[in-house]
């Protein structure tokens, strides 16, 4: 092959110019050519570099329009990957010598050049120049492999290495576009990440298909791949995009770790054969690099991935357990899966007992409605699956699998693959989380074990809620039906009292002879009447007073009461019982000033049931009843009495509900009602009651209340 060698001669002196191409003409064959161009002054020599590429310049250092050293330094800017020998006179050796150091690359000593001598120097010039340009790209690449390297180590951050990538080649080779792509953890999908340099159109979306493309090519082969007449070749996947950039030739780089390809370094130029194999392997050792760097910041994302899922479970569990309302857990739980799976859609079914189905309560990311007609229609396949297989089950394609009974339903909503994980207590099944991802998913044990964790959570939540409702309305239940009683009671006892007036007046008439006199017997027996009827309507009394209280109707009514006049009353109002007896009922009046503010009713009735037990309780001896001021703020009633006493243990129970120490020893109509409206009394009208007791003594039972209460309803 013929080689051409251009130079640029400027020389402004013709004689030598002439003598140096004469030599040029001599050493010039027709396979190896020197043609030259002469130029006479410095600035023509710049005119002349700047249309045509020479091989070298032969450089006189005195012209007319520079002289000396200034000739090469300015000589060396206007052209400065062209090699320079000077020429110089006999006695300017040590000018040449400088002129080397500032660039040039050899000097010829006018009149001493013999033909070889000009052929050899040319050449060695040539070559020591190229030379000099590969240490200096050397160099060059070497320092973006260091800056690469120092830039890379810096960041954790996926995006940022592979900008520093692409700026980095785009520094080393202007003339070409480049991309990255990363292939997704299934090795199956290439995501295009980021481009330089190019026209990319709509360049990230993922075009599944056959054709797999020359990225995915060179991403399997882990080995660079070259292709020329890129646009018409049949494995390219978008020719399109090709054409509107003019790429004709592809190099695709695989990024590797670990012998595994993570993605692809892909360049692209706008001619054939336009790497170099230098290029190649720079481009290789970049990409090795940026593999490396994209492989760490992937295994941190990981890590950083697990540690806030950790904590978002953390999270879920607080949320879960801060509520017993299911509706509210079940939105929370929807919300948090959400935040933590923003792409995933989501069923909860529960088992419904009583229409034995696995019934749709939420759901999120899918159209609701359509979610529960579909549930109520198709049954439950794949949750029924998930039940059977009795743990986390993963479906890779809804709308294929025949285990799902309405895949109309999934293709409506794009529902494609799915995790189920049943709801778990005490090794129960009752009900499934099911994860619906809307494109093809393959989920990772981490995360089943992540969702699984999740559920279990989640069921413990939901259980907790439906055990609270199921009490609550079994609460309610219990509450509608005791109040339907105490208002039934109530009805009762107060029908009853107008029949045993009744039968009272009417005894009273007969007892005082209104319908003709009355033999001893007689008497004797409506005196029984009487008596009889007298308790029936104390113990109806009671009752109603009972539902009174429970039905909260019993407001206090406050007022003043003067306290020696309200013992009066009930000394009088005992008198007779008392003297019929044999028992003395004694009071301890008071100074005439004595007065309290209470309700004045309910504080005879609550010293009444008192002082009648005394009574009852009594066989022999006496009552007494007195009042005391304790304190500037209470006072205190007192009922002792010589009865049959309490034993100690059972002085607790006295004042429940329907409670009788006794009910054998019974000597007259009572219920056990007497003590608990006493203590509820007591306790509306914020006093306290105390007993001691001596079994066969007597007991004391002591009332304090406050010597003013205010107006305001019982608790
Ligand atoms: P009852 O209608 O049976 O009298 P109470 O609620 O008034 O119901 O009293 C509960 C029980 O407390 C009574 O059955 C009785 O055994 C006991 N009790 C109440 N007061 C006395 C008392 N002063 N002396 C002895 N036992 C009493």
């Amino acid at each position: 092959m013929s080689r051409v060698t251009k130079l640029l001669l400027v020389e402004d002196n013709q004689g030598d110019a002439g003598l140096v191409r004469a030599a040029l003409g001599e050493i010039s064959t027709p396979d190896d050519e020197f043609q030259s161009v002469h130029a006479v002054r410095l600035g023509q020599a710049f005119e002349y570099a700047a249309e045509t590429s020479f091989d070298l310049i032969l450089l006189d250092l005195s012209l007319p329009d520079a002289k000396g050293l200034d000739t090469v330094t300015r000589m060396t800017a206007a052209a400065p990957s062209v090699p320079i020998v000077v020429m110089t006179g006999m006695n300017d050796q040590s000018v040449a010598i400088e002129a080397m150091r500032m660039g040039a690359q050899d000097y010829l000593v006018k009149g001493q050049v013999d033909e070889a001598m000009l052929g050899r120097t040319i050449r060695y010039a040539i070559e020591r120049k190229k030379a000099e340009a590969e240490i200096n790209r050397q160099l060059e690449r070497q320092k973006v492999l260091n800056d690469i390297n120092r830039a890379i180590a810096s960041t954790l951050d996926l995006e940022s290495v592979i900008n520093i990538l692409l700026e980095k080649v785009g520094r080393v080779f202007p003339q070409f576009g480049s991309m990255v792509h990363l292939l997704s953890p299934q090795k199956d999908v290439l995501e295009a990440l980021a481009f330089r340099n190019l026209d990319a159109g709509s360049w990230q979306q993922t075009v599944p298909g056959e054709n797999k493309g020359f990225n995915y090519i060179a991403a399997h082969l882990k080995t660079p791949l070259i292709i020329n007449d890129a646009q018409n070749d049949p494995r390219s996947r978008r020719p399109e995009f090709l054409r509107r950039n003019d790429f004709v030739c592809y190099l695709g780089l695989p990024l590797i770790v670990n012998d595994e390809a993570v993605g692809v370094l892909a360049l692209f130029a706008k001619e054939n054969d336009a790497f170099a194999d230098v290029d190649i392997q720079f481009l290789s050792t970049l990409a090795g690099q940026a593999a490396l760097a994209i492989h760490n910041s992937r295994l941190f994302q990981g890590i950083k991935v697990a540690t806030e899922r950790q904590g978002a479970l953390y999270e879920i569990n607080l949320a879960l357990t801060s509520s017993l309302e299911l509706r509210s857990i079940l939105n929370t739980l929807l919300a948090k899966i959400d935040h933590l799976f923003p792409n995933f859609a989501v069923s909860i079914r529960l088992y419904n007992g009583s229409s034995r189905t696995w019934e749709g309560v939420a759901c999120s990311n899918m159209d609701e409605a359509d979610w529960r007609t579909a549930a109520s229609k198709s049954g439950s396949g794949i949750t029924q699956a998930v039940v059977d297989a009795g743990g986390p089950l993963v479906i890779p394609d809804t709308q294929l699998d025949p285990r799902t009974h309405d895949r109309d339903f999934q293709r409506r909503n794009g529902l494609v693959s799915y995790l189920g994980v049943p709801l778990i207590v005490k090794y129960e099944i009752f009900g499934v989380i099911g994860f619906f991802s809307k494109v093809r998913h393959e989920f990772s044990p981490q995360e089943v074990e992540l969702l699984s964790t999740l559920a279990s959570q989640a069921a413990i939540a939901i259980h907790n809620a439906q055990l609270y409702d199921r009490l609550k309305r079994a609460n309610e239940t219990l509450e509608q039906t005791l109040e339907v009683k105490s208002i039934l009671t109530g009805v009762m006892a107060h029908e009853l009292k107008t029949p045993i007036q009744v039968i009272m007046g009417t005894a009273s008439l007969l007892a005082e002879g209104m319908c003709g006199e009355l033999n001893q017997e007689q008497r004797e027996r409506i005196g029984k009447i009487e008596a009889g009827s007298e308790e029936m309507l104390q113990l109806i009394e009671s009752s109603l007073d009972m539902a009174r209280l429970e039905q909260g109707k019993m407001p206090l009514l406050v007022t003043e009461i003067r306290v020696r006049e309200l013992l009066a009353e009930l000394e009088s109002e005992f008198s007779e019982t008392f003297a019929k007896k044999g028992l003395a009922l004694e009071v301890n009046h008071p100074p005439l000033g004595s007065t309290i503010k209470s309700d004045r009713v309910k504080l005879k009735e609550i010293l009444r049931n008192i002082i009648d037990n005394a009574r009852k309780y009594t066989v022999q001896g006496k009552v007494s009843l007195e009042f005391a001021v304790k304190d500037a703020e209470r006072v205190e009633f007192v009922v002792k009495d010589t009865g049959i006493g309490i034993k100690a243990e059972l002085l607790p129970k006295i004042f429940e509900l329907f409670y009788q120490v006794d009910p054998s020893q019974k000597e007259h109509a009572s219920a056990g009602l007497g003590l608990n409206i006493v203590k509820r009394l007591v306790d509306a009208m914020s006093g306290e009651i105390d007993v001691t007791s001596e079994v066969g003594r007597g007991s004391v039972f002591r009332v304090t209340f406050p010597r003013e209460i205010s107006t305001h309803l019982p608790q």
